[in-house]
């Protein structure tokens, strides 16, 4: 999709400092880390939101791919965070998950 910010790190029209890719997700650090560890998790096909049709099966790849990320970097605890809708702090219309480690536990985004 044209002027995603998401979309254009999946096609490397921007960078991203990728952290790990399958055919289905894309991960790569948080430009603005909130925590010591902040990862974004987002699918390579573009999808605006939790609220989209269909968006469950996505959902679930990306939480997979974090618990795989998780257990690759030796993370025991961690917060996984979906902000739906702008007043819940979605800033960026293209669905991701935030990875959060290694920061205080009641940490919001
Ligand atoms: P949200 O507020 O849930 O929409 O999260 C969007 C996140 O994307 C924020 O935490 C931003 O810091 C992050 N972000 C925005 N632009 C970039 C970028 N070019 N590369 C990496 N992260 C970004
Ligand atoms: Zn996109």
């Amino acid at each position: 999709m044209e002027d995603c910010i998401f979309c254009k790190i999946v096609n490397r029209e921007l960078p991203g400092e990728i952290v790990y890719e399958d055919d289905r997700v894309l991960a790569f650090l948080d430009i603005h880390p909130k925590a010591p560890i902040h990862l974004l998790l987002v699918p390579k096909s573009h999808l605006a939101s939790i609220q989209n049709e269909g968006s469950e099966d996505v959902a679930g790849e990306l939480v997979s791919a974090a618990k795989h990320i998780a257990k690759e970097k030796g993370l025991s605890s961690y917060k996984l965070v979906f902000n739906v809708g702008r007043e819940a702090g979605q800033t960026v219309n293209h669905l991701h998950l935030h990875l959060l480690s290694g920061g205080p536990s009641e940490l919001t985004i």
